[in-house]
C-alpha cells in the first residue's frame, strides 16, 4: 500500500462540526491546538448555501469517484459522502489530516492522500471523473494547468478560486484577462462562471472575492490529441504578449532549429492565414492549432520528437 494513502482508519463521522459558524470552527481548532495557516491558503467556506450550490454544480451520482482538493476540516467532504460519492481527498496540513482521519477515516468511501497535491496527485493518481475544490490561492492555477498539461482530464470539475483567477480561466480572445492559461483551460473544457463569493462567505475573511467555476470536458475535441507544439507555442506567444506574432514565432522557431527561422516563420504565417502583426491575445484556439500544425509540418521530425 502506498505510504501516502491511509485506508479505513477508524473514525467518528458522527461528531460533526458546525461548518457554518466561525466560533464553532475556531473552538474546534483551539481544542486540538490547531490554527489556520495563511501560507496554505486556508479559508473555510462557512456559507452553507454556497456549499450546496457548488456540490449541485458537480452533478454527481452515487458511486461516482471524486477528487477533493484541500478538504480542510471536511465541510465539502461531508456533502460529497452524503451524496454517495467515493472521495479521494488531498490535504497538506498535518493537523487537518489528523482531524479528517478522526471524522471520516472509518468510511470505505473515503481515502485520504496526505501531502502537497502538486506532488501527490501524480504519484497516486486515483480513479475519478470528477474534481471538487475550494482551491488554496497559492496553487489553484498551477494545479489545474498541471492536470491539463499532463492529460489528466475530468468529466467535470467545480472549483472556487480568487475572482481574478476565475476571470483568467474563462477569458476570451481580445480581453485583458486572456492568457496562455485561458487557452489551456478552453482547449480541454467549456468554462462556466458560477456565483461570486464575498469575503464574508469564508472564515477567516480573505481580502479578495472568490468565484465558483465549472469546467465541463469538451466533447467536440480530443484534448490529448493536440499538435505536439500546441502548448509550448501558446506559452511562448503569451510570454512576450506585447510583441507581434511574427517576432514571437520567429524566436519560438529559432529556439528549436538553428537555421531558416525567419523563412519558416513567414511560410507558417502565410500557410495559416494569420497576419504577423497581430498579437497572441487576438488569436483563438483554432488559430493556435492551425499555427502549431503548420510549424509541425515545416520542422524536421527529430526537432518535434525532442519537444
Ligand atoms: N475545503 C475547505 C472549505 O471549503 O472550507 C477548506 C478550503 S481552504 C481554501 C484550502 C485547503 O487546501 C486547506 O485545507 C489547505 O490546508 C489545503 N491546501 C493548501 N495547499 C495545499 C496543497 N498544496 N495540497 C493539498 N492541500 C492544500
Amino acid at each position: 500500500m502506498s505510504p501516502l494513502i491511509d485506508f479505513h482508519v477508524p473514525g467518528d463521522y458522527a461528531s460533526a462540526i458546525n461548518y457554518d459558524s466561525p466560533r464553532a470552527l475556531k473552538g474546534f481548532l483551539d481544542e486540538r491546538g490547531l490554527g489556520m495557516r495563511k501560507k496554505f491558503g486556508q479559508n473555510f467556506l462557512i456559507n452553507p448555501d454556497a456549499r450546496t450550490r457548488l456540490l449541485d454544480a458537480l452533478e454527481i451520482e452515487a458511486g461516482d469517484a471524486v477528487w477533493e482538493i484541500g478538504p480542510g476540516l471536511g465541510a465539502m467532504t461531508t456533502g460529497l459522502l452524503e451524496r454517495g460519492a467515493v472521495v479521494y481527498a488531498f490535504e497538506l496540513d498535518p493537523g487537518f489530516v489528523r482531524v479528517l482521519h478522526e471524522l471520516f477515516g472509518g468510511r470505505p468511501a473515503f481515502t485520504l492522500i496526505a501531502g502537497d497535491v502538486l506532488k501527490t496527485w501524480q504519484k497516486t493518481n486515483p480513479p475519478g471523473a470528477y474534481l471538487l475544490g475550494n482551491l488554496p490561492y497559492t496553487i489553484g492555477a498551477i494545479f489545474l494547468a498541471a492536470l491539463i498539461e499532463n492529460n489528466r482530464f475530468f468529466t467535470r470539475m467545480v472549483v472556487t478560486v480568487q475572482r481574478e483567477v476565475a476571470h483568467r480561466m474563462g477569458a476570451r480572445p481580445g480581453s485583458k484577462d486572456y492568457s496562455s492559461f485561458s487557452v489551456l483551460c478552453a482547449s480541454a473544457y467549456t468554462i462556466t462562471p458560477l456565483m461570486v463569493l464575498k469575503g464574508s462567505s469564508f472564515y477567516p475573511i480573505p481580502h479578495v472575492d472568490s468565484q465558483g467555476v465549472r469546467f465541463d470536458l469538451r466533447r467536440d475535441i480530443d484534448p490529448a490529441a493536440y499538435p505536439v507544439l500546441f502548448r509550448p507555442l501558446v506559452r511562448h506567444l503569451f510570454a512576450f504578449r506585447r510583441k507581434t506574432i511574427k517576432n514571437n514565432l520567429q524566436s519560438f522557431v529559432a529556439s528549436r532549429i538553428k537555421w531558416d527561422a525567419l523563412e519558416i516563420t513567414m511560410e507558417a504565417l502565410e500557410r495559416s492565414g494569420i497576419a504577423g502583426d497581430k498579437r497572441a491575445e487576438m488569436l483563438g484556439i483554432e488559430d493556435f492549432i492551425v499555427l502549431a500544425n503548420t510549424i509541425d509540418s515545416l520542422l524536421p521530425h527529430e526537432v518535434l520528437r525532442s519537444t
